[in-house]
C-alpha cells in the first residue's frame, strides 16, 4: 500500500495534535495548515491524496475553502472531509453542499477515525501499515 499524504487544515492545536498522531501511527504521512488561505497554498504545492477541513476555522471559513478547492482544476478531484461538530447538524449539509465528499463528527473516535478518513481514499492509497 502507497503512503498517502493528508493535509489537515485545522486552527486547534489539540486537535491537530491528536489527529495527527493517530494518522502518523498508522503509516500516513500528515501536513498542517492553519487557516484556510495556508490550506489551499499548501494543497497546490503537496497534492495531497486527501483533505481534512476543519469546519470552524479563522479568515476563510471551511465552506469557501471547500469550494476554491473545488474550483481548481489542478485540485478538484481530491477527497476533501470536513470535520464537523456533532452538535451541529446543519454544518453537515452545507459541508457536502460546498464540494466536501464526507464529514467525521468532533468528538472523534480514537478507535475508529483512522479507518473512517480511509474510507474516502483511492484504493491503495493508505497508512503505510494498513493491511
Ligand atoms: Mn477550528
Amino acid at each position: 500500500m502507497m503512503s498517502a499524504t493528508i493535509l489537515y487544515i485545522e486552527d486547534n492545536e489539540q486537535n491537530l495534535y491528536l489527529i495527527t498522531f493517530l494518522l502518523e501511527n498508522k503509516g500516513f504521512r500528515v501536513c498542517a495548515a492553519r487557516d484556510g488561505r495556508e490550506g489551499i497554498e499548501s494543497a497546490a504545492r503537496l497534492l495531497p491524496d486527501l483533505i481534512l477541513l476543519d469546519i470552524q476555522l479563522p479568515l476563510m471559513d471551511c465552506y469557501e475553502v471547500a469550494r476554491r478547492l473545488r474550483d481548481n482544476p489542478r485540485l478538484n478531484r481530491i477527497p476533501i472531509v470536513a470535520v464537523t461538530s456533532y452538535a451541529m447538524a446543519g454544518d453537515r449539509e452545507k459541508a457536502i453542499a460546498s464540494g466536501c465528499d464526507g464529514y467525521i463528527e468532533k468528538p472523534i473516535n480514537p478507535e475508529t477515525f483512522v479507518q473512517e478518513v480511509q474510507r474516502y481514499l483511492p484504493y491503495g492509497k493508505g497508512g503505510e501499515e494498513a493491511p
